[in-house]
């Protein structure tokens, strides 16, 4: 399967969920793409930035053979954040639930705790 006929394909087909202005190939990104030969399956990660609207679309693509499924997920990610959060796992509940009593008992500057931490 060649990946770059695949996205001028998926360009054609995809537009934004918002205003339906259909994406420019400048203003799409493939994040993540995988690929299985021979049962010609592909599942591929896109941000795309719409151009009229300009919000922030990822879709996931997943090609079965003559089959295509697409999901798309409006983000406020950039493209760029996109490629920098893609390999971190995920939030736990444990994490969520540590960080919302955390929250509870904090005291002070949280603004001036956490840009002390980046
Ligand atoms: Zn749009």
């Amino acid at each position: 399967m060649d990946l770059q006929k695949i996205m001028q394909w998926l360009e054609a087909m995809l537009k934004c969920p918002i205003c339906s202005t259909k994406y420019l190939v400048e203003q799409t990104r493939v994040i993540s793409s995988q690929q299985h030969m021979p049962f010609n399956e592909a599942r591929i990660l896109i941000h795309s930035d719409c151009a009229k609207c300009k919000s922030s679309v990822m879709f996931n693509v997943e090609i079965r053979g003559p089959q295509v499924y697409s999901v798309g997920m409006v983000t406020d990610l950039t493209s760029a954040d996109s490629m920098k959060f893609k390999d971190f796992s995920r939030i736990s509940t444990d994490e969520l639930i540590n960080l919302h009593l955390t929250l509870q008992e904090f005291q002070g500057d949280f603004v001036g705790t956490i840009a002390g931490q980046v």
